[in-house]
């Protein structure tokens, strides 16, 4: 559909046949006896060289054909005469359909920084590291239906705006249509939600779990991928304001079967991704090479690819909560107190802890288990030690946790004491009460963070550089 893409094009035999190309220029280079062009279209991470004869083209036309140029460009399809491309273009006609002022284009062909093409996300899709990161993260949004389709999930949509605070998971932005200058009080003074548009408070949704869990009652295996929102001030590498998450949610599975399923699903979108994106993989892997190459050897990370058929091809480490603790209580940092945060059986992990397991001690992904039920949510089952919940964390080299998950409490009593221990009003998730009341079941899920996913993949450092428009504390330009 549509003209030829250069990715087409690059793998057609070439014939002396006609071909149109169009695209943004990379670069143009004229030499004694030749112009060449370098047109990208985003289609793959390699460029199409175009060649042309020296006054062939007026010096007015020449001087709009400038990095950033948008071009269409009809010629020859020819075999290459330069090395590293097998077909370059002869070219006959070039019309600029956009110049790009080279004085005011910022995306000059050198090397940028990461922090400054955030800054010009609007112009950053057109990198080759952007434009890898982009075509990956498509492959693996792909993947990851592709992959609960095969296994007979459907696709439930959960809400977007909802008016439960009950997941817990993290700060909410607030959604309203009330006018903030004038807003409608009660008699005590109190904002008077009833005149919201939803005639309650509403915000915007943290996880889709809740829902999700009332889906799988009833298709048994349902998962939702969608945007979540949280406005936890966290400037960390790892957090975003909105990212999107995967969460399955299976009726008549248990923890183990959960943990399985957590394993499985991640093996095969990285596999998935490995399969179908080994240029800009390959990409990637350069440039995180070039990027440690003033490192010593022993301390730079091991490439790319090898790092996710690495976590592809072995299994995870699995283990208790409780003994991990034990770990962390004999390991060496903890005993020559190098661990900035306290280590004791109660304690919420820290990032620092978790890095240590995975990187350090294992040298390999993690899933921990039976967290201390103080630590972990409402709904989350309770081990008969009546201490320990049935959680699962997926933790990952560089990246910590990129799922949780857990066994879902189905005992309706159970749930709802742990609903008032935690200080929910049951009246506001009655919904979510009422399946454990009517058909309750065995049931699990989790959540995965898919920018975290994607930040793996890619080796990037920084979760903002795998989103398109990264929304973070101060930050929703574009
Ligand atoms: P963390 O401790 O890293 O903040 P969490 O315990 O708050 O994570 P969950 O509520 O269990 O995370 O959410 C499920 C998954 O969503 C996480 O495993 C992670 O992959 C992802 N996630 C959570 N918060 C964010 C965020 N702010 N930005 C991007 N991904 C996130
Ligand atoms: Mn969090």
């Amino acid at each position: 559909m549509g003209p030829l893409q250069i990715k087409e094009i690059l793998q057609t035999a070439p014939e002396n046949q006609a071909v149109t190309l169009k695209g943004w220029v990379r670069t143009k280079r004229e030499s004694k006896n030749a112009i060449f062009i370098a047109l990208n279209d985003g289609s793959t991470i390699h460029n199409i060289q175009a060649v042309a004869e020296p006054g062939q083209f007026s010096p007015e036309l020449l001087l709009s054909v400038t990095t950033g140029a948008c071009l269409k460009i009809e010629g020859q399809l020819v075999e290459s005469q330069g090395s590293g491309q097998t077909v370059e273009v002869k070219i006959t006609d070039i019309l600029v359909y956009g110049a790009a002022d080279p004085d005011a284009y910022p995306l000059q062909p050198k090397k940028h920084s990461l922090e400054f093409l955030r800054e010009i996300a609007h112009l950053r899709p057109r990198t080759n590291t952007f434009s890898a990161i982009l075509r990956i993260r498509h492959v693996l949004a792909f993947a990851v239906h592709q992959y609960y389709n095969d296994n007979g999930f459907f696709y439930l949509h959960t809400p977007v705006i909802t008016a439960s605070d009950a997941e817990g998971a993290g700060e909410m932005f607030r959604v309203t249509t009330l006018d903030l200058n004038k807003l409608p009080r009660t008699e005590d003074g109190a904002i008077n939600f009833k005149e919201d548009f939803f005639g309650r408070e509403a915000n915007l949704t943290v996880s889709g779990q809740l829902e999700g869990e009332l889906g799988a009652m009833a298709l048994s295996k349902i998962y939702t991928f969608g945007p979540t929102f949280r406005a936890e001030n966290s400037n960390t590498t790892r957090h975003l304001a909105e990212f999107w998450m995967i969460e399955p949610e299976m009726a008549f599975f248990e923890l183990e079967d959960n943990m399985d399923l957590a394993e499985d699903f991640v093996k095969k979108v990285i596999a998935y991704a490995l399969e179908h994106c080994k240029d800009d993989l390959n990409f990637l892997q350069s440039r995180l090479a070039e990027e440690e190459k003033n490192k010593p050897q022993n301390e730079r990370s091991i490439p790319l690819l090898e790092k996710l058929s690495f976590v592809v091809d072995n299994p995870f480490e699995r283990l208790t909560y409780t003994e991990a603790i034990d770990i962390l209580l004999k390991s060496k940092p903890h005993k020559e107190k190098k661990f900035q945060y306290p280590v004791g059986w109660g304690i919420d992990l820290s990032s620092e802890h978790e890095r240590y397991l995975v990187e350090k001690h294992f040298k390999k992904p993690v899933i921990l288990t039976n967290y201390p039920r103080e630590i972990k949510s409402f709904y989350m089952k309770l081990d008969e030690d009546g201490k320990t919940v049935r959680a699962m964390d997926v933790l990952f080299p560089g990246i910590g946790e990129i799922i949780g998950g857990s066994q879902r409490e189905d005992n309706y009593e159970k749930l709802l004491e742990r609903v008032h221990e935690v200080g929910i009003d049951p009246q506001t998730i009655w919904w979510y009460l009422e399946t454990r009341k009517f058909g309750t079941a065995p049931h699990s899920g989790f959540g995965l963070g898919f920018e975290r996913l994607v930040q793996f993949v890619t080796g990037m450092g920084n979760i903002r550089d795998v989103i398109p428009f990264p929304r973070y504390p101060k930050s929703a330009e574009f």
